[in-house]
């Protein structure tokens, strides 16, 4: 029985089956139409996406034998079309750059670049050029600074910047961009009806999503599918069980969770997730992976490798979230990969931190993204609505030792509740921080000698509960309150002395 993988049957044949690059097929039709061919190429770009597909049809063009001059639209039928395509044509030679990367190689090459084509063009397609060795390359300049005529050099790579430059400026350069996954998604979908198969739109996304960004491997994908389920109709969360990864309403519904600070149900979501047989690792990086996404569609990013449904899914998020808070909740999510390998429970760790984003509002940062709320200029994200401190509190942080200045009266009294409610020695210690009031928050944010004090204290809900009940007896009941640690001091700065934390009282 002879199959043929999908990704050979589904070869371009021709310029315009090419995905996504229409940029590099226009421009090559181009110079064949006005006889303006470069005797070298370099095409650039991420892994299937068409460089060695677009490099055989620039050969069939060239030597199409329907034709009697290079042509745009090369038949596919004669003799040399059909040879090319099948790797077998003797003026089109194919080398492979990773096996093929030594001197003697190249010298080789440069012997057969001497013998005239058969038809009207040789064509040397070298992948994965960036490979060959320092010697190679000197070996193949010599040959492109004296092109031979009627010879074509095509190099392909993932990686130009491995390339000496004395290589790249003797070539024309194409850089092949990722293909949009609605793009792949919708060439899934037809070839999966070509042969039998019925993909739903998001069983087709959730394949185009993995490829990520290259349609050669959403096809080896497509592979697998059809040797599992040749025939018939497959949902989303068939491909995802296939496939083995998570269906993008696994994320939602753990966001959703999050933003509706429901964290018993977040827990949950994971549970039913983690006892799917679904690996850890797995859900920490697309959780990961759709915080970003709802981060970076706050911020107004467009971007092809998402879905129109994906950014659907992170817009609703973001109205959710404030930004500030997606932006430390994805920080805390691409973390969790690096603490789920080094701990021997991963699952707590990913419980606590589902908790933790659930309760967000009243939880700190300990990550140092408080420069993000710091009222300067280069603050990234949701600065600008932070009102700005009275100038006098806004200079340079002073040692803990120095006279503090009077307390802004509301923030006293609000320490004075906490007192009432937790004592003497928490209250002195949220009294270091400095209050700044924010569009129906306030944010206490504390200077990065009391890091560790900050984070004992909000280990215990009951403080911050009375933290809460004591700010909002002051600005009222919506009040949300929020925690910041400020960033360590930087090196120019005097160090602080380390005793001035020592007379904040141990326990709190
Ligand atoms: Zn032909």
């Amino acid at each position: 029985m002879s199959y043929l993988v999908l990704a050979r049957k589904c070869r371009p044949q021709s310029f315009d089956e090419v995905a996504a690059q229409a940029h590099i097929t226009e421009t090559l039709k181009k110079a064949i139409e006005k006889d303006r061919l470069s005797h070298a190429y370099l095409f650039c770009g991420p892994r299937g996406t068409g460089k060695t597909t677009t490099a055989r049809i620039l050969a069939k063009a060239l030597n199409c034998q329907s034709f009697d001059a290079p042509t745009t639209t090369p038949c596919g039928e004669c003799e040399s079309c059909v040879t090319i395509a099948g790797g077998r044509n003797a003026d089109v030679l194919e080398i492979d750059g990773a096996s093929n990367r030594g001197v003697q190689e190249i010298q080789a090459l440069r012997e057969r670049v001497q013998y005239a084509p058969q038809g009207r063009f040789k064509v040397f397609i070298i992948d994965e050029v960036h490979m060959l060795t320092k010697e190679a390359f000197n070996a193949l300049l010599k040959t492109l600074e004296e092109p031979p005529a009627r010879v074509i050099f095509i190099f392909a790579t993932t990686e130009p910047q491995k390339l000496p430059p004395t290589i790249i400026s003797r070539c024309q350069r194409f850089d092949f961009r990722r293909i949009p996954t609605d793009t792949i998604a919708g060439r899934i979908k037809s070839i999966a009806q070509s042969e039998g198969l019925t993909l739903s739109d998001d069983a087709a996304e959730i394949v185009a999503r993995r490829a990520d960004g290259g349609l050669r491997d959403s096809l080896s994908l497509l592979d697998q599918i059809l040797a599992y389920a040749p025939k018939g109709e497959l949902s989303a969360d068939e491909v995802a069980e296939i496939l083995g990864i998570l269906p993008l309403d696994a994320f939602v519904q753990i966001a959703d969770r999050i933003a509706e600070k429901d964290p018993a149900g977040a827990i949950e979501e994971l549970d039913r997730l983690l006892e799917s047989g679904i690996d850890i690792s797995q859900v920490a990086s697309g959780l990961a992976e759709h915080l970003h996404g709802a981060l970076t569609t706050a911020l107004g990013v467009h971007r092809d490798d998402i879905s129109e449904r994906a950014t659907a899914e992170y817009t609703k998020l973001a109205e959710r979230i404030d930004k500030t808070d997606i932006l430390r909740m994805a920080k805390l999510a691409s973390d969790l990969q690096t603490k789920l390998k080094s701990s021997s429970t991963p699952r707590f760790v990913f419980e606590e931190l589902l908790v933790y984003l659930a309760t967000l509002d009243m939880a700190l940062d300990l990550h140092n993204t408080a420069a993000s709320l710091a009222p300067s200029a280069q603050a990234p994200v949701g600065a600008a609505r932070i009102q700005a401190p009275p100038p006098q509190q806004a200079v340079i942080q002073e040692p803990d030792d120095h006279p503090r200045p009077p307390l802004d009266p509301k923030f006293a009294e609000i320490i004075e509740h906490f007192e009432a409610l937790r004592g003497d020695a928490k209250a002195d210690m949220v009294s270091h921080a400095k209050m700044i009031e924010d569009e129906g928050r306030i944010i206490l944010k504390f200077p990065h000698s009391l890091n560790f004090q900050v984070e004992k204290l909000l280990m215990k809900k009951d403080n911050l509960d009375a933290l809460t009940e004591a700010v909002q007896k002051v600005f009222g009941e919506d009040t949300r309150v929020k925690l910041l640690v400020d960033e360590p001091p930087s090196e120019a700065s005097e160090p602080k002395p380390k005793s001035s934390t020592a007379t904040i009282p141990e326990g709190v």
